[in-house]
């Protein structure tokens, strides 16, 4: 039984013994997604942790149903793993509903590096960021 929740079908909670002694493959599900979201009406920078959907699919299914998507921050290589739908709400739903971008991370550790960076690089003064602007632009 608890076999099953190391070798990358399970969840990485507090709960699992293997998580602080060392024998974790750390290749498990991670049960929250670490993102960072950039609300582009609200004009604002945030990090938000998000329940991972595959913890709604059975089983069985998980293995097709997952996606690995590689880490947001800008440097890192890590590859986390969320459901295909989920990867779509982040990616294009929450763009075209809520004019937010969530991008996902490996860890909190990356969440805190992309949002101190996000924090910095992004101009919400922009004009661009102005929902009712329309700026004319001479070739797109
Ligand atoms: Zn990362």
């Amino acid at each position: 039984m608890e076999e099953d929740i190391c070798p990358n079908g399970g969840f990485c909670t507090t709960n699992c013994p293997r998580r602080m002694d060392g024998s974790c493959a750390l290749t498990r599900t991670k049960l929250l997604i670490y993102t960072v979201v950039v609300d582009v009406l609200a004009k604002r920078v945030y990090s938000e942790n998000y329940m991972n959907a595959l913890v709604f699919v059975s089983g069985p299914e998980r293995g097709r149903a997952k996606v690995a998507v590689s880490c947001g921050r800008d440097g890192c290589h890590n590859y986390l793993y969320m459901s295909e739908l989920q990867y779509v709400d982040f990616s294009r739903s929450f763009f075209k509903k809520y004019r937010k971008i969530a991008i996902p991370c490996c860890s909190k550790t990356c969440q805190d590096t992309l949002l101190t960076r996000l924090k910095d690089e992004i101009d919400f003064s922009d004009p661009r960021f102005n929902p009712d602007a329309c700026i004319p632009t001479s070739t797109d």
